[in-house]
C-alpha cells in the first residue's frame, strides 16, 4: 500500500497504475472506524483500485467547531487500510490542497468554490452549521477531480451530505457514480462515528437512545400505515414518536428531528414513497447525527445467482404467487437491442447507441394476456423475440452505457417497488435496500445435468456431461469477474441451493420467507 500526501504524487501513481482499470475513492476525514471500512470493502469488491483519502478539511468547520480537536490517528488509520487491502491512501495538508491563501479571513475566502442549492444546504445541520455543505462540496469536487474515480463511496450515515453530493454530481455532470452505503451500528444501536470518541463509555450507552427513538418512530410509521390502506401517517405523529422517547433523557438536547425528501430535502407532510427522518443531537459539547429511511412502497424482492441455477423461472412463479410484477430485465434489454436495430445503428456505434438509449423509455404493461413491453409509445411485445433482436441482444447488453440506462430505468420502477427481479447484481447494485435477498444457486454438476436433459429434450444437439460442467465453470468465471455487472452475492442475501429442489418447491421456499418478513 502507498502513502501519497502530495498532488503530483497520486497524480502520478494514478497515471502509472490505471491504465483501464476502475477505480474507487472513499473520502474520508479519518479517525476510521467499522463504519468506514464498510465503505472500503465496497469498494474492494467493485474496483480493481481503492483509493482512500483522509483530510480534516478546514473550509467545512466553522470557527468555534471541532477543527483542532478532532482526532487525527494516521499510523493507526494506515495499518487499517493496509488489512482491508487499500492500494493508496491520499493524506495531503491544507497547503496542498487549497495553496497559502487564508481559509477564513476578513478578505473572505480566496479560491473557487463549489456552491451547492441553498435549499439543500441551509436545512437540517446546514441551519446551525452555515458553509459546511459548500466547505464539502468544495473538497469532494476537487478530490473527485484529483483522483477521477469510476465510484465514490458515501455512507448514508452523513444523509444530507449524500443528497448534496449526489445532486453536485449531477449537476456539474460530473463522470463518476456515487454509491451510498448503508448506516453502520455498534451493537447498542448507536452509529459508529469519529465523533463517538469524545463520549465516555456511560454516554456511549446513553446515545444508543437515539437510535430507539428512530426505530420507534419507524414502528408508527409502519402500524399507522398498515392499520389504514391508503392513509399515511403525518410527519407530526412520527417526530412525535421521537420526541417523546428521547425526553426521558434529560442530558440530550435536540437540535433538530425532520421529515424530509431523501433526494431534494424538502420537508414532507406525508411520505409518499420515501422519508428521511433525520435528527442531530448534542451530548454535552459533542454533537450527534443519525437517520432513517422510511419507506411506504411495497417490497422488493431481488434474485441474483450464476447462470443456469433456474433464476427465470422461479422468478416468474413468484411474482405470480406474491401478486407482484416481474421485472423482466431481459426483455428491457430486448427492447433496447430493438430500438438501435430499428434504427438502424451499426452495432459497433457505441456513442450512437448512447444517444438514441439515454431518450428512450421502456415500460412493462401488465395485461390480460400477459405483460406487454412498450419502448417510446411503441408495443414492441413479439418484435422483441425476433431473431435478429436474440442474436443482437447480448452484444448491446454489454455496452456500459445500455447497462447505465437499464439500471436507472430498473430503479425508476424500483421507487414504486411491488416488484420481483432477477440478475446477477440486482441486490448489491441495482436494488440495494431490497426487502428480500434470494442468492438462488446449485452445484455445477446439478446445473450441467439440467442442461443436459434439456438439450436432450429439446433435441438440440449432442453435448457431454463433462463439456457442459467445464463451460458452466468457465461461465461462473466470467460473470463473477466481469468489469460491468459482476456476479455477487449481497451480505445479506438467503441463499438458496437449489439442487435436489423442483422448480415448485423452490418458489415455495421464496414465497414462504416473503411472508416469514411479515409481508403479505
Ligand atoms: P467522515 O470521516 O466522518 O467524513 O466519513 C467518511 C465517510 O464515511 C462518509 O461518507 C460517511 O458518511 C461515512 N460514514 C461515517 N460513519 C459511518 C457509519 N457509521 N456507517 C456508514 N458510513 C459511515
Amino acid at each position: 500500500m502507498r502513502l501519497f500526501t502530495t498532488i503530483a504524487g497520486l497524480r502520478c501513481y494514478l497515471e502509472r497504475h490505471r491504465s483501464g482499470k476502475d477505480v474507487g475513492l472513499v473520502p474520508t476525514m479519518g479517525a476510521l472506524h467499522p463504519g468506514h471500512l464498510s465503505l472500503i470493502e465496497r469498494a474492494r469488491q467493485e474496483n480493481a483500485i481503492v483509493i482512500v483519502s483522509i483530510f480534516v478539511n478546514p473550509l467545512q468547520f466553522a470557527p468555534t467547531e471541532d477543527f483542532q480537536r478532532y482526532p487525527r490517528q494516521l499510523e493507526e488509520d494506515r495499518k487499517l487500510c493496509e488489512e482491508v487491502g487499500v492500494d493508496a491512501i491520499f493524506a495531503p495538508t491544507a497547503i496542498e490542497l487549497y495553496g497559502k491563501s487564508p481559509l477564513n479571513s476578513d478578505s473572505g475566502i480566496q479560491f473557487t468554490q463549489v456552491v451547492p442549492p441553498g435549499a439543500m444546504t441551509s436545512v437540517l445541520c446546514g441551519a446551525s452549521r452555515p458553509g459546511h455543505f459548500q466547505g464539502v462540496a468544495t473538497i469532494v469536487t476537487k478530490l473527485l477531480n484529483l483522483v477521477q474515480p469510476e465510484r465514490a463511496y458515501f455512507g448514508q450515515k452523513d444523509a444530507q451530505q449524500l443528497a448534496i453530493i449526489r445532486r453536485l454530481v449531477d449537476d456539474l455532470n460530473l463522470p463518476v457514480t456515487i454509491v451510498p452505503c448503508p448506516i453502520v451500528r455498534l451493537e447498542s444501536g448507536l452509529a459508529w462515528s469519529s465523533r463517538n470518541k469524545y463520549l465516555t463509555e456511560v454516554q456511549k450507552d446513553r446515545a444508543s437512545i437515539i437510535y430507539s427513538a428512530l426505530k420507534e418512530a419507524q414502528k408508527v410509521f409502519q402500524a399507522g400505515n398498515r392499520d389504514a390502506v391508503g392513509w399515511r401517517c403525518h410527519s407530526t405523529v412520527i417526530i412525535e414518536a421521537v420526541k417523546s422517547k428521547l425526553i426521558k433523557a434529560s442530558d440530550i438536547e435536540v437540535e433538530y428531528i425532520e421529515l424530509v425528501h431523501p433526494t431534494t430535502l424538502a420537508p414532507l407532510e406525508q411520505v409518499e414513497q420515501d422519508g428521511l427522518l433525520a435528527i442531530a443531537v448534542r451530548f454535552g459539547t459533542t454533537r450527534l447525527i443519525d437517520n432513517m429511511v422510511l419507506q411506504n412502497r411495497q417490497p422488493i424482492v431481488a434474485i441474483d445467482g450464476p447462470a443456469g441455477a433456474g433464476k427465470s423461472t422461479v422468478t416468474r412463479r413468484v411474482a405470480q404467487e406474491l401478486g407482484l410484477i416481474y421485472l423482466d430485465t431481459g426483455a428491457m434489454y430486448r427492447a433496447l437491442t430493438w430500438r438501435v436495430m430499428s434504427a438502424n445503428i451499426d452495432i459497433d456505434d457505441e456513442p450512437a447507441i448512447a444517444e438514441i438509449v439515454s431518450q428512450s423509455e421502456i415500460s412493462l404493461v401488465e395485461s390480460n394476456d400477459g405483460v406487454q413491453v412498450w419502448i417510446d409509445e411503441e408495443e414492441v411485445t413479439k418484435e422483441i423475440r425476433s431473431l435478429e433482436v436474440t442474436a443482437n441482444v447480448s452484444a448491446i447488453a454489454a455496452l456500459a452505457t445500455v447497462r447505465r440506462e437499464l439500471v436507472k430505468q430498473q430503479q425508476r420502477w424500483g421507487a414504486k417497488g411491488g416488484i420481483v427481479a432477477e440478475g446477477r447484481d440486482i441486490g448489491t447494485f441495482v436494488f440495494p435496500d431490497a426487502e428480500l435477498k434470494i442468492f438462488l444457486t446449485a452445484s455445477v454438476e446439478e446445473r450441467a445435468r439440467r442442461r443436459w436433459q434439456d438439450i436432450k429434450e429439446q433435441k438440440q444437439g449432442d453435448m457431454s456431461l463433462e463439456q457442459l460442467e467445464k463451460d458452466i465453470q468457465q461461465r461462473d468465471l466470467r460473470d463473477s469477474t466481469r468489469a460491468i455487472a459482476p456476479l455477487r452475492k449481497a451480505g445479506d442475501a438467503i441463499e438458496i441451493k437449489t439442487d435436489g429442489m423442483s422448480i415448485s418447491e423452490v418458489t415455495e421456499r421464496i414465497v414462504n420467507l416473503y411472508h416469514q418478513k411479515g409481508f403479505s
